[in-house]
């Protein structure tokens, strides 16, 4: 896969949707999730694990492998995924007392699911550094 565009290395596009994505078949309805928020073209569902009281991850409903493949697609997407964020931080409760939107990025960047995915992270104070 190409790091930058996300599409394979013949210059393909990336697909909409990927067989073997965990988060391709939660949007697929595949596999089950709870459900926070539905925008059409992002979907927010509660962390399987969740880190904090509020832990709810917003995704693209397209594949897209991580923050630089959507951001070289569609950055108008990329946007309104940061809305999608900031609009379930509201959804929450936790706008007034503060959040964390982490996008983990890459093997040394913590990131375990090959589809872009922001973690919103709210409910208790946040530690700097993080781990
Ligand atoms: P990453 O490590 O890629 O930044 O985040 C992936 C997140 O997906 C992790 O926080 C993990 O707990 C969550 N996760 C893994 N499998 C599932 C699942 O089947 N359902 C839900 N809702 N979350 C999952
Ligand atoms: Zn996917």
């Amino acid at each position: 896969m190409d790091a930058l565009t996300g599409g394979d290395a013949t210059g393909a596009p990336p697909a909409a949707f990927v067989p073997d994505c965990l988060f391709c078949r939660i949007v697929a309805g595949e596999i089950p999730a709870d459900v926070v928020r539905d925008s059409g073209r992002t979907l927010a569902f509660r962390d399987i694990s969740p880190q904090a009281p509020t832990h709810v991850l917003v995704v693209t409903k397209d594949h897209h492998a991580n923050t630089a493949a959507l951001t070289a697609a569609n950055p108008e997407l990329a946007s309104v995924l940061l809305a999608e964020a900031v609009a379930v931080a509201v959804m929450e409760g936790v706008a007034e007392s503060g959040y964390r939107l982490v996008l983990n990025t890459g093997s040394q960047g913590g990131q375990t699911v090959d589809h872009v995915h922001v973690h919103v992270l709210g409910g208790r104070h946040m530690t700097w550094p993080p781990g």
